[in-house]
C-alpha cells in the first residue's frame, strides 16, 4: 500500500468509527430502562475530558488535573444527562406533559427533551435571574415559561405541589431518573482514565449532580471497573452556601445563578456522598469562581459558565491539601455561551470600537 493509499484507509477508519448513541443505549445495562422504554435522545453524553495544564501549574507536585466539560452537551449542560432518562421514562409512563422549576439549564434541556418526546413542558423561573441563553433556549425549544415573582426555592415548592395535583410530571433532581441518567458521567470518567480519580470537584446547587456522581463511582467500583473511589470535593459559592454552613439560605446570591439555591433538595444524599467518600464541602466568593472562569477561557480556550467554575476554583482554594501524584477532575457543568452577560462583564480582554476602517489606523490600534 502507498503512503496516500494508507493514509486515506485510516481517515475512512476514523469516520467509519462507531458513532456514539446517547448515553441511554451507551449504558443500558446500568440503568432503569427495558425494551418497552422509548428513548428520547439527542446523542448526549461521551463528552472529553480535558487536561488543564494552567490548573496543574498553580497546584505543582505532579498533579494531573482534567475538566469534564459537560457543557458540550446537546442544550449546553449535564442537565441533558439526566433529561434523556427523565423524559423517556416518563413518556413510558404515558405522560403528556411535564414541569420544572429552574434557575435556567434545567428548563432548557426539559423543553429541548420533553418537546422531542411530543410533550407540553412548563417551566417556572425566578423573574430577572435566569442568563439569557437558557432563556432564548426554552423559548426556541417550545416550552411555556412561568416567570414568578420569587426565588428558585420557591419555584421549586410550587412545582412540588402542580405536580401532586395535576397529570404532569416533575423533572426537577427529585425525580430519580435524573440521577440514574447524571451519574454516567462517573461511568465516561472511569472508562477513560481506566481508574477513578483521587478528587472529583463540582459546584452544588440542588446537589443532584454529586448525588449522581457518588452512586456511578460506587456501582462502577463494585464492578471492579474502578479500583478505588474519589472523595467527593463540593463547592457552593458563599452567598448561596446551605451545604457548607450547613443551613438554610433565605436570601440565596451569587453571579453564578445556576446555583443559587437556599434549599437543595438533595440535602441529605449529598451530605452521605460527603461523609462516605471523606469529601470536603466548601465555598468559594464569586471573585474566586471569576477568577477561575477567566482563567479557563483565556489561558484554556475552555468557556464555562460561572456555576461551573466553582469546581476549578474550589479546587485551587484547597490545592494545599491535594496530594502528590494525585489526578482530579473537576466538573465543568455548563457552557459559558449559556451567559453572554457575564463574559462580556468579566474579562480582561481589549476591545477597541470606533476605529476608522483603513490599515493605518487599524495597525495603531494593534500597537504595531
Ligand atoms: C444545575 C446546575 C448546577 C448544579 O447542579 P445540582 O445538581 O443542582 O447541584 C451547576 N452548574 C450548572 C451549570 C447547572 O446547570
Amino acid at each position: 500500500m502507498s503512503v496516500l493509499q494508507k493514509l486515506d484507509k485510516s481517515i475512512s477508519d476514523n469516520a467509519k468509527r462507531e458513532h456514539w448513541p446517547g448515553l441511554i443505549e451507551s449504558y443500558r445495562s446500568w440503568l432503569p430502562v427495558s425494551n418497552k422504554t422509548p428513548v428520547i435522545t439527542l446523542q448526549e453524553g461521551n463528552t472529553p475530558l480535558i487536561p488543564v495544564s494552567s490548573v496543574e501549574e498553580r497546584i505543582g507536585r505532579n498533579v494531573k488535573v482534567y475538566v469534564k466539560y459537560d457543557g458540550l452537551n446537546p442544550t449546553g449542560s449535564f442537565k441533558d444527562r439526566g433529561m434523556t432518562m427523565a423524559i423517556s421514562k416518563a413518556k413510558e409512563e404515558g405522560c403528556e406533559a411535564v414541569i420544572c422549576a429552574s434557575t435556567g439549564n434545567t428548563s432548557a434541556s426539559a423543553a429541548a427533551y420533553a418537546r422531542r418526546g411530543g410533550m407540553r413542558t412548563f417551566v417556572l423561573i425566578p423573574d430577572g435571574y435566569v442568563a439569557q441563553g437558557k432563556l432564548a433556549q426554552a423559548l426556541v425549544y417550545g416550552a411555556e415559561v412561568l416567570a414568578i415573582k420569587g426565588n428558585f426555592d420557591h419555584a421549586l415548592d410550587i412545582v412540588r405541589e402542580i405536580a401532586s395535583k395535576y397529570p404532569v410530571t416533575l423533572v426537577n433532581s427529585v425525580n430519580p431518573f435524573r440521577i440514574q441518567g447524571q451519574k454516567t458521567a462517573s461511568f465516561e470518567i472511569i472508562d477513560s482514565l481506566e481508574e477513578a480519580p483521587d478528587w472529583l470537584c463540582i459546584p452544588m446547587g440542588n446537589a443532584g449532580n454529586i448525588t449522581a456522581y457518588w452512586m456511578g463511582f460506587k456501582e462502577y467500583f463494585e464492578a471492579k471497573k474502578s479500583k478505588k473511589l474519589p472523595r467527593m470535593m463540593g463547592f457552593q459559592a458563599s452567598g448561596s452556601a446551605p451545604l457548607v454552613l450547613n443551613t438554610l439560605v433565605k436570601e440565596p446570591n451569587t453571579i453564578a445563578t445556576a446555583i443559587r439555591i437556599g434549599n437543595p433538595v438533595n440535602r441529605e444524599k449529598a451530605i452521605s456522598a460527603q461523609k462516605e467518600s471523606n469529601g470536603i464541602f466548601d465555598s468559594v466568593s464569586d471573585e474566586e469562581i471569576i477568577e477561575a472562569y477567566k482563567m479557563l477561557g483565556k489561558e484554556e480556550g475552555i468557556f464555562c459558565e460561572p456555576a461551573s467554575a466553582a469546581s476549578v476554583a474550589g479546587l485551587l482554594k484547597n490545592k494545599n491539601q491535594v496530594p502528590d501524584e494525585s489526578t482530579i477532575v473537576c466538573v465543568l457543568t455548563g457552557n459559558g455561551l449559556k451567559d453572554p452577560e457575564c463574559a462580556i462583564n468579566n474579562n480582561d480582554s481589549i476591545f477597541n470600537s470606533g476605529i476608522e476602517a483603513n490599515i493605518k489606523t487599524v495597525a495603531k490600534a494593534m500597537s504595531l
